[in-house]
C-alpha cells in the first residue's frame, strides 16, 4: 500500500531535530524543522569573528561509530561530509593534589600510557585491559540491544533476555564501586570517572553501566571535525537540504494547537486530542499531521500545550533530578601557550568537596574540576597562527541566581587558576570574552533551570525506560526527539533520539 506524505513540523534544530528531520523526509514526508535563533544546531552553536571561529557548546566529537551509521543509514559516507582528525594523545590531566604527577597525557594507545599509568598504579595497565573489554562489551550490546530501540511499556525494556543482558552490564550497582573493584589509587579512578560529571548525576548514583564511557576514550580514539563541531551541524543540515528538508530560522513556534481527538483514536490510543496546527511568534499558522519536538521539554510541555494536553507537566518536573549546568567561558588570545592539549581537564584537590558543592548543597564550586578546550591546537582555522581559541567549562549547579559581580568574580578565580596551573599568562592576552551561565541557557534556548548539558541527571530511576518517552500520551501526533528523552544525552545519542521519534511518525 502507497504510504501518504504528511507535513511534518520540527520544533527546534538541535541534532535530535535535525536527525529526524532527515529520517522523515527519507520517507518523502514534507519536513520543515522551525529554530528559534538565527542559526541552526540548536546547543552547537557558533560564533564567528577577526579570524577566530567558536563553538558554544559541544566540543568532544564522542562515539564516532554512530555517526558514521547515521550517514549510512542515507547510503552517504562520513568522510564526504566531515574532515575528520584524530587527536594524540587524546587529552592532557592535570592533577592538582598530585606534586608528584602533576600532569600527564593519555594517549587511546594503552601501551603508550603504560609507564604513566604504572606510576599512578602498578598494575593499573593491565587492570584497564580487563575493565576495557567489560566496557566494551557493555557498549556494543548498550548501542545494538538498548539505545536503538523504542519502548513501549517497561515490560518491553524488561524481558528476560534484556534483564540478563542488563544485569550484565552492571545497570543496578554504581559506577563508583564499580571502578573501585578495579583501581585503587585517586588518579586512576579520577581518568576513568570524568566523563561521568557531564551525566549529570554524582558517581555513586550513575549506574555502573556508564564505564561504556572508558570505551568510547580507550577504544574508538578521539576524533575531530575540522572547523569544530558546528561542521556537524552543517553535515546534517547539508543531508537534510538534499532530502527537501525546509529550514526556518528566526521562527519561534509560540503554541501548538489541537483539536479533540476523533472517538476512535480516544477509545484506541486514550489520547484526548490531535496536533492541527503551529502558531509561530509571528502570528502565522502553519496546518500541519504531526510534530516532533526537540525544543526543550519543560517549554514544550508547559509553554506550547494547554493543561489538559500536558504529559511532562510541572508535577513531573518537580519528582525529577535536573543534572548540573555549566559555567562556560569563551575566551580568545593574541598569543600561543603552552601546557595545553586539544582537550585538557584540571581535577581539583578534593573532589568529594566539589561533588557535594554541585550536587547537594548546589553552591558555586569553591575548588572546582573543569576542562579547556583548545582546538587552535589541532585547527589552524579556528585562531589566527599567533592566536588561540580556549573554552573553559566548569560544572556548575543548574538553577542559580548570579549577579554580574558574582559572574565577573567566578571569572576571576577560574582565570587566576588556570594561570597558577599551566605556569601560563592568560589576563593580558585576551582579546575577546564571553561567558555563558546557566541564565544565558535559559533566554537562548528556553533551557528549563538554565540546564546546559544534561537534561535529566542519569541516575537509575531516570535512565533508559525510566525517562520521558518520545510520544505524548495525551496529544495524538506529538512525538519528541530530544536529550530528555530515551536513550538520553550527548550529540549522538540525539541522534538516534531523532531516528526513534522519526520511527513512532511512521506508525502514526
Ligand atoms: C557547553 C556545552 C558543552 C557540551 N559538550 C558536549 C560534548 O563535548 N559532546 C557531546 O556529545 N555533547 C556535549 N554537550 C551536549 C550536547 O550539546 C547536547 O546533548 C545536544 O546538543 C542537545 O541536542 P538536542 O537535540 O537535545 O537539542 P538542543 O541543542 O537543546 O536544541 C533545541 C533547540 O530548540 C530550539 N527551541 C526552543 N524552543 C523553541 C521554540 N519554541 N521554537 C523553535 N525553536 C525552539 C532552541 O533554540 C534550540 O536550538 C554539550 C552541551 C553544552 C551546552
Amino acid at each position: 500500500m502507497q504510504k501518504s506524505t504528511k507535513n511534518i513540523a520540527i520544533i527546534g534544530s538541535g541534532f535530535g531535530g535535525l536527525s529526524a528531520a532527515c529520517y522523515l523526509a527519507q520517507q518523502w514526508h514534507q519536513v520543515t524543522v522551525y529554530e528559534k535563533n538565527e542559526q541552526l544546531g540548536g546547543r552547537a552553536s557558533v560564533k564567528r569573528a577577526e579570524g577566530y571561529t567558536r563553538d558554544m557548546g559541544p566540543s568532544r566529537y564522542l562515539m564516532p561509530d554512530l555517526f558514521e551509521e547515521f550517514f549510512a543509514d542515507f547510503g552517504k559516507n562520513i568522510h564526504d561530509y566531515l574532515d575528520l582528525t584524530q587527536l594524540d594523545p587524546s587529552y592532557k590531566i592535570y592533577y592538582k593534589d598530585n606534586p608528584t604527577h602533576p600532569m600527564i597525557d593519555v594517549s587511546a594507545d594503552i601501551e603508550t600510557n603504560r609507564e604513566t599509568f604504572e606510576s599512578l598504579e602498578p598494575g593499573s595497565t593491565d587492570k584497564l585491559y580487563k575493565y576495557l573489554e567489560k566496557s566494551k562489551y557493555t557498549y556494543e550490546i548498550g548501542m545494538s540491544q538498548f539505545a536503538t530501540r523504542n519502548y513501549d511499556n517497561i515490560w518491553d525494556f524488561f524481558r528476560r533476555d534484556m534483564a540478563i543482558k542488563g544485569a550484565q552490564m552492571k545497570i543496578f550497582s554504581s559506577i563508583q564501586t564499580y571502578v573501585k573493584k578495579y583501581f585503587a589509587s585517586d588518579e586512576m579512578q579520577k581518568i576513568i570517572q570524568y566523563p561521568m560529571v557531564f551525566l549529570g548525576s554524582p558517581t555513586d548514583k550513575t549506574p555502573a553501566l556508564y564505564n561504556l564511557m572508558t570505551y568510547v576514550d580507550f577504544g574508538m580514539w578521539v576524533w575531530y571535525p575540522q572547523w569544530g563541531m558546528w561542521s556537524l551541524v552543517q553535515a546534517l543540515v547539508d543531508l537534510g537540504t538534499e532530502l527537501w528538508v525546509t529550514y526556518r530560522t528566526d521562527s519561534e513556534v509560540s503554541q501548538i494547537i489541537t483539536t479533540p481527538a476523533a472517538t476512535k483514536w480516544r477509545q484506541l490510543w486514550k489520547k484526548k486530542s490531535k496536533v492541527t496546527a503551529l502558531q509561530l511568534s509571528s502570528w502565522e499558522i502553519v496546518q500541519i499531521d504531526a510534530i516532533v519536538s526537540n525544543a526543550d521539554m519543560h517549554w514544550t510541555e508547559t509553554q506550547l500545550l494547554d493543561i489538559p494536553d500536558q504529559t511532562y507537566n510541572e508535577a513531573y518536573r518537580d519528582k525529577h533530578v535536573l543534572a548540573p549546568s555549566g559555567f562556560c567561558m569563551y575566551v580568545w588570545l593574541d598569543r600561543k601557550i603552552e601546557g595545553l592539549e586539544h582537550h585538557t581537564l584540571i581535577f581539583s584537590e578534593d573532589r568529594e568537596k566539589g561533588n557535594k558543592e554541585i550536587f547537594s548543597t548546589k553552591t558555586y564550586p569553591t575548588d572546582p574540576s573543569y576542562y579547556i578546550c583548545c582546538p587552535s591546537k589541532t585547527d589552524p582555522n579556528v585562531a589566527p597562527e599567533w592566536g588561540e581559541n580556549l573554552f573553559f567549562l566548569v560544572p556548575f549547579p543548574s538553577r542559580i541566581q548570579m549577579d554580574d559581580n558574582a559572574k565577573q568574580a567566578y571569572r576571576d578565580k577560574i582565570i587566576a587558576d588556570a594561570q597558577q596551573v599551566l605556569w601560563q599568562q592568560l589576563e593580558w592576552h585576551i582579546v575577546h570574552e564571553e561567558i555563558f551561565w546557566p541564565d544565558e541557557f535559559n533566554k537562548r534556548y528556553h533551557a528549563y533551570g538554565g540546564n546546559a548539558l544534561s537534561g535529566w541527571a542519569h541516575l537509575f530511576r531516570q535512565t533508559a525506560i525510566f525517562r520521558p518517552h518520545n510520544v505524548s500520551k495525551k496529544v495524538d501526533g506529538l512525538y519528541y526527539a530530544w536529550w530528555y528523552t530515551n536513550p538520553g544525552i550527548w550529540v549522538p545519542i540525539c541522534i538516534i533520539s531523532g531516528k526513534l521519534a522519526s520511527e513512532r511518525v511512521e506508525l502514526l
